[in-house]
């Protein structure tokens, strides 16, 4: 039976204690000594404000942190050691995958998971082997917790396929381009003769070598509707000459045979009179058969003339089919070159810049970059045509055209808008570079003088430039490039405006 003392004697005892071993007068070195003299368990004080503060300062990454947070402030208020070191250790354990840790995090097997979900659809499901290979991987991903051991077995089986689907798509795209590049070349033999059909044929071969960019595909694409517009125009206009053609010829045959008929009826006649003539013995008997002879021949001679006529209207006819087919062909050629282009320049017309507006405007949408457009206006250009006369105009939009090109980033798109208006489309542009950019086209038009004969001739121009808002149409940005261009003639023209 342990001796029974009271507090105060224990707490007097305690005290002693305390100085014969020279401990800190704490409460809790006090403690210590009072539950020993009075055979009480040492039980250690819970330290839950240092506790709290050390959680408090620990910033978790990822859920797996988070729940292990949650849990050591659930076992600090319910004052629980254990629950306090399983939930730090759990906590360490998700900071780094350690050489010990066997479980990939799962924010990194989601990360990964997504990565792969849309890398791997681009090869295609055409190799099995490949394609189970991914599936595997996918799935392993999906487990929660993701083992590394068997991520290490799928990984491995994959990298062994990987380089051979790598190679594979290569060599589709190569195989593709050869198909292409024979198509094209194909379709070039079959209208050799036309010069136009010549020229998109070449700048399609051209078009068609690696490396396969969209832009390069893109201008394949434009070009190829051109050339095919052209061939469907010109094969329904000339299936309908052919049958004006085959018309007129039917026409002629039966004309043929009407004056064939005629030309029998007449010879009968006259034969059957010229027997009768010889029949005649008296000259009053002969004038009524001279009679019959002379109508029939008139007969003949009137169908003959009409028949000539007709057949010369009808040749006539066919000569002025021929002459428009002729027509046809020369305006075909220049309405398909006109198709996308404009044949002065060489810039994009009205319909190509649509078409490229489009395309950018979905490509700036898709990868979140901004795009700039800036249309242009030259400053007094009819003073210009008037001064130098038209064709040193026309030259003169050549020469801005030409040198717009050159300072331009070949991932820009030139485009005549109207008269002397031309759009510029910069993708990756700011407003602020836009600017500068055209800024820049101004100092260069200073450098580079257009020549009229000996006279050395400075254009200017004003601009607007406005930056695609989110969800703008094309044609709306255009509009507000136009009013800055505006603001920048009524501020006294050759200066840029951002809109
Ligand atoms: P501003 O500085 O206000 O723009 O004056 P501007 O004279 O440039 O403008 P305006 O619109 O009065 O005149 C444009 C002229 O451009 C009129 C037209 O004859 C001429 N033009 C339009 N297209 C062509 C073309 O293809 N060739 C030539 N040579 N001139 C053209
Ligand atoms: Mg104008
Ligand atoms: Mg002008």
């Amino acid at each position: 039976m342990p001796e029974q003392r009271n507090p105060s004697e224990i707490a007097r005892e305690a005290l002693k204690r305390l100085a014969e071993r020279h401990l800190a007068p704490t409460p809790a070195n006090y403690q210590a000594c009072y539950n020993e003299i009075a055979n009480l368990p040492n039980v250690m004080p819970f330290p839950e404000p240092p506790l709290r503060q050390l959680a408090a300062g620990l910033c978790p990454r990822g859920e797996v942190q988070i729940a292990q947070l949650s849990r050591l402030d659930a076992a600090i208020s319910g004052r629980s050691w254990q629950g306090v070191q399983d939930a730090l250790q759990a906590y360490i354990a998700a900071a780094a995958p350690s050489q010990g840790a066997t479980q990939l995090p799962h924010e990194v097997s989601t990360a990964l998971l997504q990565l792969f979900e849309a890398v791997f659809p681009a090869f295609g499901r055409d190799d099995l082997h490949f394609c189970a290979a991914v599936d595997e991987l996918l799935a392993a991903l999906r487990v929660t917790p993701c083992e590394f051991s068997r991520l290490e077995v799928v990984l491995r089986n994959l990298a062994g396929l990987a380089p051979y689907a790598v190679a594979e798509q290569a060599e589709i795209r190569e195989a593709l381009l050869k198909l292409l590049h024979l198509i094209i070349e194909n379709i070039g033999e079959l209208s050799l003769d036309d010069a136009w059909f010549k020229g998109q044929i070449d700048g399609l071969l051209a078009a068609v070598e690696p490396p396969l960019t969209l832009r390069h595909l893109d201008e394949m694409e434009r070009r190829l509707r051109d050339v095919m517009d052209k061939q469907s125009r010109a094969r329904a206009r000339s299936v309908e000459a052919q049958e004006e053609m085959r018309k007129m010829l039917s026409a002629f045959i039966e004309r043929l045979s009407t004056m064939n008929e005629s030309s029998s009826a007449f010879q009968g006649k006259i034969e059957a009179s010229a027997r009768q003539i010889e029949m005649v013995s008296r000259l009053e008997d002969l004038a009524p058969l001279l009679k019959d002879v002379v109508s029939a021949t008139q007969t003949m001679a009137e169908e003959t003339a009409s028949s000539r006529e007709q057949l010369r209207a009808l040749q006539d006819r066919v000569l002025a089919t021929e002459a428009e087919l002729v027509q046809l062909h020369r305006e075909l050629d220049s309405a398909s070159s006109l198709a996308r282009h404009d044949p002065l320049t060489d810039t994009l017309n009205r319909k190509g810049l649509d078409e490229a507006l489009e395309r950018e405007i979905s490509a700036v949408r898709r990868r979140n970059t901004p795009l700039s457009l800036c249309l242009l206006d030259i400053d007094n250009f009819k003073r210009l045509n008037d001064r130098l006369g038209h064709e040193a105009g026309d030259n003169a939009l050549i020469h801005l055209a030409n040198v717009a090109r050159a300072c331009m980033r070949p991932t820009d798109t030139l485009a005549r808008y109207g008269g002397e208006e031309f759009i510029i489309l910069m993708p990756d542009t700011t407003l602020e570079q836009g600017v500068e950019a055209m800024v820049r086209l101004q100092r260069e038009l200073t450098k580079a003088f257009f020549l009229s004969g000996r006279d050395k001739v400075l254009i200017t121009f004003s601009a607007g430039v406005a930056q695609l808002v989110n969800e703008e149409r094309g044609s709306d940005a255009i509009r507000r490039a136009d009013q800055a261009m505006y603001l920048a003639k009524r501020a006294g023209k050759n200066r840029v405006f951002g809109a």
